[in-house]
């Protein structure tokens, strides 16, 4: 198979709450293992890429240390190794696994983030998410947030137990979208003509690639950390699970 031909299909967005799987390497090379459809999310719009393993036909394992999208042919996703074993090849049927407790984290701290964007009303310019914190970069030259009022008004949202819906919005209706859209630095991910929009009901809708949770009640208690003003027009809000 050629390169250019090749594809992961991704099936993450579609079972973000599944774990392991079996599937068929595809390609091998120095940026890392192919598989022809994968639930490990590679890195993008501030979420980490997963970590797992891999257990090959003869038993022994591999550990996969990041998963990020190839940077020129998008349609393929590669998962990191520090060293690939010999007999790893083309054709070979692979039983994979994700680091779950870790990517469960990030779905979480993926959603309240949306959550923060839906009680401050600014654009947002950055967004980065780790297992045990997550972080939004306001476009807003006054300093009107305060650490108490975010964390009480989170976890109020947290415990309310909204539902969050993922829908499929052609992308040429997507420029509607756009007035509603809160992320201007970031453009969003398009697949097969659509858009992926997330919606929390009455709360917050825009368009993004990550994985969530599909119940608020998911993320638990949260509390807002610090506020740092990172430029005159920006303000970095910083939050913590519990
Ligand atoms: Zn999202």
């Amino acid at each position: 198979m050629s390169v250019h031909t090749m594809e992961t299909l991704a099936l993450f967005d579609s079972a973000p709450y599944q774990n392991a799987f079996s599937a068929r390497v595809i390609a091998v090379s120095e940026q890392g293992i192919a598989l022809e459809h994968t639930l490990f999310y590679p890195t993008g719009g501030g979420q980490p890429g997963d970590t797992g393993h891999f257990i090959l036909p003869d038993g022994s394992r591999v550990d996969i240390t990041g998963t990020v999208r190839d940077p020129v042919l998008r349609s393929i996703i590669w998962h990191q190794v520090e060293r690939c074993p010999d007999q790893l090849a083309a054709g070979m049927q692979v039983d994979a696994s994700l680091d779950w407790e870790r990517r469960y984290q990030h779905m979480k701290m993926h959603t309240c983030l949306h959550l923060l964007c839906s009680i401050i009303d600014a654009p947002v310019t950055g967004c980065s998410i780790s297992a045990d914190k997550g972080r939004l970069d306001f476009d807003l030259p006054e300093m009107t947030l305060d650490k108490e009022t975010i964390t009480r008004d989170l976890n109020e949202l947290i415990q309310q137990a909204h539902q969050i819906k993922t829908l499929s919005m052609p992308a040429s209706e997507y420029s509607t979208l756009l007035q509603i859209t809160r992320t201007q630095a970031v453009a969003p991910p398009v697949i097969q003509g659509s858009v992926r929009v997330i919606e929390i009901a009455g709360i917050d809708i825009q368009p993004c690639g990550g994985t969530h949770v599909t119940n608020t009640e998911e993320i638990g208690r949260v509390f807002c950390e610090k506020i740092e003003k990172k430029s005159k027009h920006n303000r970095r809000v910083i939050l913590r699970f519990e």
